[in-house]
């Protein structure tokens, strides 16, 4: 029998042992919570990694929980050559579930619904799994793979921090927290505070208040500002003035003396910007529009719409746009503002391609920035790239195609995965291309024929890294 033969034949049949393990673990809540003694990131993670441990050791496969930060479980005793490097913390329930509670499993049509079915619990199992068949196989191994369980994927990453500080690295790492076929391009980030301060004005009309987006990674879908000294009629004709996309909705209510502006459009995640509708910068627009009175805050306001225009996805105002072949374009997305009447502070998300650097990126924007006359600090986070011809991927590359019949290819995205900070790691499946799993939202879920393709994907890659 070939190699492939063998893992066909061995893994025939065990869906069952596949879902009862992954049900196991999605009946914890392993959201983050409090910490407690030997666990860091609350009761629920500890409790999940404890019973992953305890499948494990059922399997034969014997882990060790490293002081409640990861779990870690060994194929043998040499010398690592691959760390499998995946999560058991879940993002928060939410609303909205249907085909089951979110911590109920349920088996569908071949599809397993729950909390972490398909991030991260599912493919976890599934990486274990094909530890278990290379075990079971009896290869002749001359290296390791270790599995590291992860605890804090969802919040800070303190986990693998914890881990690779005081733990070599591998000279290999896959991850299975993200899709197939191979992520080997994840881009910089620059995402820098800048503002400006001013003494209390008078003089009207004028802007007093403005709050946009909660969160640096999230295209704000809502966006409130004050203006003192103009009605509000005047607010609306020069909001319908703008002709901004009919998802930008302006709402203006009279208060004593000027008007409340909201604005509601549509969120995306920062990296993505061009698939939301900015709340943020279509207030700012239409404030800028305004006859405002001389004041350093009407200046501010007019500096950040033409830095910022709305609709502008790639720092093409703000002098940083710029693309590569191997990782696109540069994406920004102007994503917090809050002003009042001493001064603004705010943050825009931007994604750098391969390309970017301190001084097309830092440079260019911190100089547009302070000739608005702002303070500007942050520093630029690098992208993160394993090259495509390199002996890992193209090992990954063939595993893929071996057992899903489909062409592999390399994906750059704006978004990190797991593996952003650890060198040579590649973010590999497991959801594959096209499946909805309907990531952090409600109805979460795994094709269970999937996860054992990915098993069957992730056993060769063991053999090919191991033997
Ligand atoms: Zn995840």
């Amino acid at each position: 029998m070939t190699a492939k033969e063998q893992l066909v034949s061995w893994f025939h049949g065990r869906e069952t042992t596949l879902t009862e393990a992954v049900s196991r673990l999605v009946r914890i809540d392993s959201t983050l919570g409090e910490p407690a003694p030997g666990q860091p990131f609350g009761p629920g993670p500890a409790a999940a990694l404890k019973e992953f441990l305890s499948i494990s050791g059922e399997w034969g496969l014997p882990g060790e929980d490293l002081e409640g930060y990861v779990g870690v479980v060994d194929l043998n005793d040499k010398p690592d050559a691959l760390h499998i490097l995946g999560h058991l913390d879940v993002v928060p329930a939410g609303e909205g579930w249907t085909v089951t509670e979110p911590f109920v499993p349920k088996l569908v049509d071949g599809l397993l619904y729950g909390r972490g079915a398909s991030d991260d619990k599912g493919p976890m199992v599934a990486a274990l799994l094909a530890m278990k068949a290379i075990k079971e196989l009896d290869a002749p191994l001359t290296k390791n793979v270790r599995l590291i369980l992860g605890t804090d994927e969802e919040t800070a990453m303190r986990d693998v921090e914890w881990y690779y500080d005081r733990h070599p690295y591998a000279p290999n790492t896959l991850s299975p927290d993200a899709d197939f076929p191979i992520i080997n391009i994840e881009k910089g980030h620059y995402q820098p505070v800048f503002g400006a301060k001013w003494e209390p004005e008078t003089a009207l009309p004028r802007v007093t208040a403005f709050t946009g987006g909660p969160r640096v990674n999230m295209v704000p879908p809502k966006a409130s500002a004050t203006v003192l000294g103009l009605e509000a009629d005047a607010v609306r004709q020069a909001a319908e003035g703008l002709g901004l996309e009919a998802e930008i909705r302006f709402t203006v209510t009279g208060i004593p003396g000027g008007c409340e502006i909201l604005c509601a459009g549509q969120n995306a995640h920062g990296s993505t910007p061009e698939e939301g509708h900015n709340a943020q910068t279509a207030l700012i627009a239409l404030l800028a529009s305004l006859p405002m009175a001389e004041l350093p805050s009407t200046a501010a306001i007019r500096a950040l719409s033409r830095l910022f225009p709305h609709g502008d996805h790639t720092g093409t105002a703000l002098g940083i746009s710029q693309s590569d072949e191997l990782s696109g374009a540069l994406s920004l997305a102007f994503t917090i503002l809050e002003l009042n009447e001493e001064g603004f502070e705010a943050r825009f998300d931007s994604r750098t391609p391969l390309c970017g650097t301190e001084e097309t990126v830092n440079a260019v924007a911190e100089k547009a920035l302070k000739n608005a006359g702002f303070t500007v600090e942050g520093r630029l986070d690098p992208p993160h790239h394993v090259p495509a011809d390199s002996p890992f991927i193209q090992t990954l590359a063939n595993a893929y195609e071996t057992w899903t019949g489909e062409k592999s290819e390399c994906l750059a995205i704006g978004g990190g995965t797991y593996v952003h900070d650890i060198p040579g790691g590649v973010a590999f499946g497991a959801n594959m291309p096209g499946f909805a799993c309907s990531l952090h939202g409600p109805d979460e879920r795994v094709s269970v024929q999937d996860l054992m393709t990915t098993a069957e994907i992730y056993a060769q890659v063991i053999l090919e890294l191991c033997t």
